[in-house]
């Protein structure tokens, strides 16, 4: 079933999760263990991440410094696979330009098309840690609609290799990324809207949205976009605060804004417990006012954790 469908099927808002492939030397079990949990609320499907290789230096007795490449989280591809056939869900593995050449892309995308997996969300990843700058492969794209347009033209049977004899079309529904406070690296909004409008006119069918701690945001975009002639799904993320060191990273790392209420209200806290209840009752009451006004799903960003997440299906009673 194309995500696409699914949301715009529905006359309820759908609820779907996000999850991590776990660290490298660690068991899938984890994974099963976080949606066995999250199962019970029936998501329509489950997004795998995508995390691209890091640079690390390790540092030699010599004081020499040796530059090694780790891929700490690989595994999303048979991950989406593992979950597909466990649970008989809608699985939406991310695919990503950083790190991929297209060659490598289509690959993937071939290998998915085998194992059935017929849904991702097309994402162009984010800057390297050591540069700062986002940097593609030689060869690689370097924004998320070029490669919204390598998976619309394998759709239509344009492979890479134009010597190829067979040619079959895949069918892939393509999900983009969104940015209701915009992406730091837009120098404007209107350009940041100008650019999700190229990614769905060139294939893309619906939009997953940064996450975000006030709904005014939200509600806003739904409007810019709107307004820009962008008429396709816009699916709201939500990832609850469950630690206070939270409130310095997400802002600087995601670009969104945490609300002075909220920041109070964790301030205020005397535990990591207290600060976990006051993530899960925010994100509850952003949860009940989205699905009131009937957004068409709601996406849990889990980042590896489920308790928290649990909860809020429960409160909100999906
Ligand atoms: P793009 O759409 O390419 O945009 C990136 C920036 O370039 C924006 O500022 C945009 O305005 C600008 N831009 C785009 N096209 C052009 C153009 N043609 N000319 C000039 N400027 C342009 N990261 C991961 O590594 N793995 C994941 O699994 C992952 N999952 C995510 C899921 C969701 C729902 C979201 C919202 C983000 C996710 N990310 C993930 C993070 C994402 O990779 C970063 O936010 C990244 O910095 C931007 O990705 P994008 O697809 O929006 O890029």
């Amino acid at each position: 079933m194309k995500v696409s469908q699914i949301l715009k099927n529905s006359s309820k808002t759908q609820v779907s999760f996000e999850i991590l492939p776990p660290l490298k030397g660690n068991n899938i079990e984890a994974i099963y263990a976080a949606l066995d949990s999250l199962m019970i609320f029936n998501p329509q499907y489950v997004n795998v991440t995508y995390h691209r290789e890091e640079v690390v230096y390790k540092q030699h007795p010599s004081g020499l410094l040796e530059k090694k490449v780790v891929h700490k989280r690989p595994g999303t591809i048979g991950i989406s696979a593992a979950l597909k056939y466990k649970y008989g869900v809608v699985v939406v593995p991310h695919i990503i330009c950083g790190g991929f050449t297209a060659e490598e892309t289509e690959e993937a995308l071939v290998e998915l098309n085998y194992i059935g997996v017929h849904n991702v969300l097309a994402i162009r990843g984010d800057a390297d840690k050591n540069t700062r700058m986002f940097m593609s492969e030689n060869g690689g794209h370097t924004y998320a609609i070029d490669l919204v347009k390598q998976i619309a033209d394998l759709n239509k049977g344009i492979y890479l290799d134009e010597e190829l004899q067979e040619k079959t079309a895949t069918n892939f529904c393509i999900g983009v990324a969104g940015y209701p406070e915009k992406h730091n690296e837009a120098p404007n909004f209107n350009s940041d809207l100008d650019v999700l409008k190229q990614k769905i006119d060139v294939g893309a069918e619906y939009v997953v949205t940064q996450m975000f701690y006030d709904n005014a945001h939200y509600f806003r975009f739904l409007d810019r976009c709107q307004k820009a002639g962008i008429n396709v799904p816009i699916v709201a993320g939500i990832k609850p605060i469950s630690i206070i060191n939270h409130l310095n990273v997400i802002p600087k790392t995601f670009n969104v804004e945490i609300p002075e209420q909220l920041e109070k209200l964790i301030r205020n806290c005397k535990s990591n417990e207290d600060v976990r209840n006051v993530g899960i009752d925010w994100s509850t009451n952003q949860s009940e006012e989205l699905i009131k006004s009937n957004v068409p799903a709601i996406h849990y960003y889990t980042m590896g954790k489920s308790d928290n997440i649990v909860k809020i299906c429960e409160n909100v009673g999906f």
